[in-house]
């Protein structure tokens, strides 16, 4: 079993191990006294692992209650938040018990904020059972919800007690979703190691995918780190989603994150090639990458609608916006830019 420990404000370990979903009952007893877990779980994860892990978990002497709500980025609303926090509440949950998030980014972040706001406050452990939840949304702490106004507009910093990833589950994770994690996995390569662009460049697929998620984590785990409320260096895990997320939300969400994000980080290498910061033939490389794991390179947004709908990004502060460059495949840097500069930056 490999074990990354995280040490930001609160201290906690990462398992990553295949199979590991049916002994997560002693991970979650190794980290808590709590008597009650309460499972919270989406309509498309919970036939296929809400058993084995509520049986885990009552081995070890828990009492469970599951919460199933219906699959989807459309749920990831405070509503769902109240429904989380009404169920904890009617089943008693005191400010001991703990919460298991089990599924996706979007379960992880709704259970991760309803945990940091029941009572002000309980533990959660984290479960991802998607490529992209288990290396990214679940190591970090940031939790929240989408408002009508916009995605991820409300939130907070919660850490988890662990984090426990079997990499076993992706086999059943849909493959247009799995493309969708392997954008994120391609990014880490980009900002953090080039060794692992080349890796990827290999061929992954959920059989050998343990290595690469290993390392993944690990990156995020250092940034994360250095900078747990995202002042500095936490935005280079943001290369390629300022352009990601304006293509996302133009597209009306029928561009998926990772879809936006592979067109976001390829733009902003030819950029960078272009202002001569970036290594000639990087844009070249993650091009290869994104056809490779089914990844568009462009969408028919044109780039002028693309940078104007990035100036509405939370990353924005005042009139600057933070963009992130490459220096290489393997390294990054982050840029402040007057807003009104972005188009010309990039064209
Ligand atoms: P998701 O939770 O909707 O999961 C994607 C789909 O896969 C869902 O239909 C889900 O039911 C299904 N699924 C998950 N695991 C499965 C499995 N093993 N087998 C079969 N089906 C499975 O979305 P996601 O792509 O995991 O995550 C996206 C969300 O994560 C977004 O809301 C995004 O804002 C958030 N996110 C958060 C952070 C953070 O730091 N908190 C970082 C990145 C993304
Ligand atoms: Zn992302």
């Amino acid at each position: 079993m490999e074990r990354i420990r995280v040490n930001t404000g609160r201290k906690y370990d990462i398992f990553i191990e295949r199979s590991i979903l049916s002994s997560c009952g002693q991970i979650v007893k190794s980290v808590t006294k709590a008597s009650t877990a309460a499972i919270v779980t989406d309509s498309n994860v919970a036939p296929l692992y809400l058993q084995k892990v509520k049986e885990s978990l009552e081995k070890e002497g828990f009492k469970t209650v599951s919460f199933v709500f219906p699959a989807g980025e459309t749920n990831k609303t405070i509503a769902t938040v109240t429904d989380i926090l009404n169920f904890f509440a009617e089943n008693s949950m005191t400010r001991s018990d703990i919460a298991v998030a089990l599924g996706g980014g979007v379960t992880g972040d709704l259970t991760g904020f309803a945990a940091a706001i029941y009572m002000r406050g309980i533990e959660f452990v984290q479960i991802p059972t998607s490529l992209l939840a288990q290396i990214d949304s679940s190591v970090g702490g940031k939790t929240g919800a989408d408002l009508p106004s916009g995605k991820n507009l409300c939130g907070a910093f919660h850490q988890p007690s662990a984090v426990i990833i079997d990499p076993e589950v992706l086999k059943t994770l849909p493959t247009k979703f799995f493309s969708d994690g392997m954008a994120e996995a391609i990014k880490y390569g980009c900002i953090g190691d080039a060794e692992l662009f080349e890796k990827i460049a290999e061929g992954i697929d959920t059989e050998n995918a343990d290595s690469m998620i290993y390392r993944c984590v690990d990156i995020k785990r250092e940034i994360v780190e250095h900078d747990e409320k995202e002042k500095g260096e936490r935005m280079l895990l943001n290369f390629g989603h300022t352009l990601g997320h304006s293509a996302e939300k133009l597209s009306n969400f029928t561009l998926t994150h990772g879809e936006g994000v592979g067109i976001g980080m390829y733009i902003m290498a030819k950029a960078g090639e272009k202002q001569g910061v970036t290594e000639k033939g990087s844009s070249e490389k993650i091009a290869e990458l994104l056809k490779k794991y089914s990844l568009p390179l462009s969408c028919d947004i044109s780039l002028q609608d693309l940078c104007s709908g990035a100036l509405t990004d939370k990353k924005r502060s005042g009139n600057n916006i933070n963009i992130v460059l490459l220096n290489k495949i393997g390294s990054a840097f982050t840029k402040k830019l007057p807003v009104e500069e972005l188009y010309d930056f990039v064209r």
